[in-house]
């Protein structure tokens, strides 16, 4: 139990595409309590603004120019390949143990997330703090954990680490996390193991990754998604229970919550292709793997689809829209110099980033799209901003990318005092 220098412990929240109006208007108990008691404001996501390099840029507090997670699909250059981590885990998971679900699981920790970025989960274990993980698909951490299921390969994550019931650390009685998302499985199978983990009081930091919040508005479109938001909350009010009420609760937490990205609505969608060049969509942005990036992408001047579109030119940033060509364009969108930048600055990304224009998706591999629905992935605001809560851990980051940093100096400011 705590000595007198121990830091509270943290829980981190993480509502998957919830954007900062439906947050700010919410009048569900548990969030609207912790919203009541905390400081508030809109930050800002990365680009692409879409859940792998949102999750990756959350755990280890850096851009993708550190962390090298660049999309939802990309070209492996070292082994001639796409990778392609899918927007659905439900579809994932249906469709087996395949080359997509081990990219999306495993490979993304042990592979493709840069070794030079480090997470929250090795970060805090290396200083003696126990860590714990639920459902995060970016989890790197000095802890060897076995696969519930026969033929999956062992992992490295946090001490306490339950992944869609794929892999569970200690035994917790949660029912199977089933793939069915529009009943909100995954965040009802979240809570059961939230609940285990604050009864006994077994953590430092929980870093709670609620998913079905974005499926489902994907599904509706953006500030639609009500029953979907009652859900998420229903999951963070079993935290609270847990603990013995709102109240007990912020005496023993301190908390984080917040979205990875926003997200828009989807109102036209567009097969970007660039004769000769490899081009990897998805959502709301589009990569082309091009060595004339300046031609591919003043191609796209009038293509409606195409809204600011970024590449590198003698190491400068380059941004143009229909033809028009200035850096100030980025002024226009949250943070944009910086995540275009770092985006670009990611060995995998490709040459010439695209960001999708107000309203309009691209079709991904599958064909797949959400039309009369939501989308994200872009520079846009609507796709960009998301909202940030905290409660005992003082200012509220302005960046998704500065949430680690301010987990971390909490428990550093204790451990100083301590001593
Ligand atoms: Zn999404």
């Amino acid at each position: 139990m705590p000595g007198s220098g121990r830091a509270k412990p943290v829980v981190l929240v993480v509502i998957d595409g919830l954007t900062p109006s439906m947050f700010e208007a919410v009048d569900t108990p548990a969030l609207r309590f912790l919203a009541d008691q905390g400081e508030y404001r809109r930050a800002s996501s990365v680009f692409p603004s879409l859940t792998p390099v949102c999750l990756s840029s959350i755990a280890t507090g850096s851009y993708p120019d550190v962390h090298q997670i660049p999309h939802l699909v990309w070209w492996h250059g070292d082994e001639h390949r796409l990778v392609e981590y899918g927007s659905s885990f439900g579809a994932l998971r249906a469709a087996g143990l395949t080359r997509g679900i081990r990219d999306t699981i495993v490979d993304l920790n042990a592979k493709h997330l840069s070794p030079h970025a480090e997470t929250v989960f090795e970060s805090l274990e290396g200083s003696g703090l126990e860590t714990a993980a639920i459902n995060i698909t970016c989890y790197r951490g000095p802890h060897r954990h076995l696969p519930a299921l026969p033929g999956a390969p062992a992992v490295w994550g946090p001490k306490r680490f339950f992944f869609y019931s794929l892999y569970e650390s200690d035994q917790t009685g949660a029912p199977i996390a089933i793939r069915n998302r529009s009943l909100g499985s995954i965040d009802a199978y979240a809570a059961s193991i939230g609940r285990w983990l604050v009864t006994r009081d077994g953590f430092d930091l929980l870093v709670y990754y609620l998913p079905d919040y974005d499926f489902a508005s994907h599904a509706f479109g953006p500030d639609a998604a009500h029953d979907a938001l009652r859900r998420s909350d229903a999951a963070v009010g079993a935290l609270l229970d847990a603990a013995g009420g709102p109240d007990a609760f912020l005496e023993r937490y301190a908390i984080v919550v917040c979205s990875d990205h926003g997200q828009s609505k989807i109102d036209a969608v567009s097969r970007l292709e660039v004769d000769g060049r490899l081009v990897t969509a998805s959502n709301r942005a589009a990569m082309i793997y091009t060595d004339e990036p300046r031609r591919d992408a003043t191609g796209l001047d009038a293509d409606p689809s195409a809204g600011i579109v970024v590449w590198l030119e003698n190491g400068e940033l380059v941004a143009r829209r229909d033809g028009d060509e200035d850096l100030a364009l980025l002024d226009t969108v949250p943070n944009g110099r910086v995540r275009a930048e770092a985006a670009l600055r990611n060995p995998n990304a490709g040459q010439v980033l695209v960001s999708a224009a107000p309203g309009y998706e691209f079709l991904d591999l599958a064909g797949r799209h959400h039309v009369g629905g939501g989308s994200h992935g872009s520079l846009e605001v609507e796709d960009s901003e998301v909202p940030m809560l905290t409660v005992g851990l003082g200012t509220p980051p302005a960046s998704i990318t500065q949430i680690k940093p301010l987990i971390v100096d909490h428990f550093r400011s204790a451990g100083a005092r301590a001593a």
